[in-house]
């Protein structure tokens, strides 16, 4: 594993060696627009990883940073992490994403994709886990066709962030859940993220879901998801 090229501004893709059929869109559930490609590097060694699990990194401001070395296989989509890439845009809500960010991320995904002769298939991680990331439509900003293949050979079309819509499969998630989302799903509700869906996230849910005016039933479904997240009213 090697972090050589961590925190450099990220210009021109340089293809690695290793090969590469597959890159995964990720958004770090973060509203905070200050975090940097350094701080994701400290979360995840504080996970326990090696440092950082995403490749490359793009700022609230529409900045891309180089993260783990592209030689390197990442630590980003469970189970498809050889052979693959990991993007990671700053955001949590729909809102918190820009043009700038989506402008950045069109520039790198438009050289990797001319790298390897216009044939690579972009992803978003909830194309292959049960997680609401990344929270924006990475198809409708890359211009990508069903099965994630750039339409026009890497030129998509600049997209009207008013009109990307979130077609994330959203999962239900309720007491008892221990995975990613709970932790996502606390964050959204300002207290304490442990990952863990106990009781006290229960009650948090409950009284977020009456204020909103939802069924109060504890569960996060697809209507909880999208007032969290801030999308689909
Ligand atoms: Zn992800």
């Amino acid at each position: 594993m090697s972090f050589n090229s961590l925190g450099k501004p990220f210009e021109r893709y340089e293809r690695p060696g290793r090969a590469i059929n597959r890159v995964f869109i990720h958004c770090d559930a973060s509203s905070n627009p200050n975090i940097t490609v350094q701080d994701i590097h400290r979360w995840h060694k504080e996970r326990g990883w090696s440092g950082i699990g995403y490749h490359i990194y793009v700022d609230d401001a529409g900045r891309g940073w180089h993260g783990r070395d592209l030689e390197s296989p990442g630590a980003h989509t469970s189970g498809y992490n050889t052979g693959s890439l990991g993007i990671c845009l700053n955001g949590l809500h729909l809102s918190d994403f820009s043009e700038a960010q989506f402008d950045e991320l069109r520039r790198i995904c438009g050289q990797i994709n001319e790298a390897h002769g216009g044939g690579m298939r972009f992803s978003e991680h909830n194309d292959v886990a049960a997680k609401a990331c990344p929270v924006f439509d990475a198809y409708a900003v890359l211009g990508l066709d069903s099965k994630g293949y750039m339409s026009d050979g890497g030129h998509p079309p600049p997209s009207n962030i008013q009109m990307i819509q979130m077609t994330v499969n959203l999962a239900q998630v309720g007491f008892g859940d221990k995975h990613g989302d709970v932790a996502l799903i606390q964050r959204l509700l300002e207290i304490p993220a442990d990952g863990i869906f106990g009781p006290q996230t229960e009650a948090k849910v409950k009284e977020y879901q009456r204020a909103q005016g939802l069924a109060a039933d504890g569960i996060v479904g697809r209507a909880t998801w999208e007032r969290l997240l801030g999308v689909g009213n």
